[in-house]
């Protein structure tokens, strides 16, 4: 799967995605990360992407030319891609998502500076539009990276082992149980012995119990997603 993202920083995203999990899915070939700067395309003579505010206003919004020419380049080059743009506005963004784009062959991330983007622009390139969350970033390329990484590790191949996806939080109304590893006691806690008798259908009981603990805690709209759903099917 392609990713490219879209942004004035390019620097700001490159490191995290050659490092690590991502680093090793690009050289298995299973993720590709490419990047197109908007200010590369501005026609302006001091490579300008900024004005100030039709209406008047604090700050400054990302001009139609530069990244209207390198969104149309990109359309051009690979007519599939899917184009993202990420703005505090969009729907949230979630696991189902996630699940969703990791079928897709190349999605687009536009990340914008500034007071945002022309909206003009969004209404003509936009596939979706999401948010990560209620709350305002100094920039797209943080939430971009987000969804990227929430997507690529969906892609086939790039975990190691895909049956540690199958339990996650959120693949359900669940959360995933809490996880333990050597050594069996820390700060006088214990692991519960359950976990360290090898009987896997009292394991799973008991993931299970502290799955449901921990939604009803956490996440109690999930919780009672969850019971509904489950009296329903009974
Ligand atoms: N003036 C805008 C508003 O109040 O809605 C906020 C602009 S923000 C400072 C600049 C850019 O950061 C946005 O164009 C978007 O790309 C990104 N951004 C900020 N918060 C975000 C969020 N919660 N989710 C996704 N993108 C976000």
């Amino acid at each position: 799967m392609r990713f490219t993202f879209v942004t004035l920083f390019p620097s700001i995203i490159e490191g995290y995605f050659t490092d690590s999990i991502m680093c090793r899915a690009v050289e298995g070939g299973y993720l590709r990360f490419d990047y197109l700067n908007p200010r590369d395309y501005s026609v302006d003579k001091h490579r300008k992407v900024d004005d100030t505010a039709a209406g008047g206003g604090a700050g400054m919004v990302m001009t139609p030319q530069p990244l209207s020419d390198a969104l149309a380049h990109l359309k051009d080059e690979s007519p599939g891609v899917h184009i993202i743009f990420t703005t505090p506005v969009g729907k949230p963004f979630s696991q189902k998502d996630a699940r969703r784009l990791a079928r897709k062959e190349h999605v687009a991330f536009v990340s914008g500076r500034y007071e945002g983007i022309d909206e003009r622009v969004v209404e003509v390139f936009a596939d979706e539009c999401f948010s990560i969350g209620d709350y305002i970033l100094t920039g797209g390329e943080l939430a971009s990276m987000v969804m990227a990484d929430a997507i690529g590790r969906l892609v086939p191949g790039v975990l190691g082992n895909a049956k540690s996806l199958e339990m996650e939080s959120f693949e359900t109304d669940l959360l995933e149980a809490p996880s333990f590893t050597k050594p069996k006691s820390f700060h006088n806690l214990s692991i519960p012995s359950e976990l360290l008798k090898g009987n896997h259908s009292k394991i799973n009981a008991l993931k299970k119990t502290m799955a449901l603990s921990k939604t009803k805690y956490f996440r109690p709209e999930r919780y009672l997603k969850f019971t509904q759903r489950d009296s329903d099917e009974k």
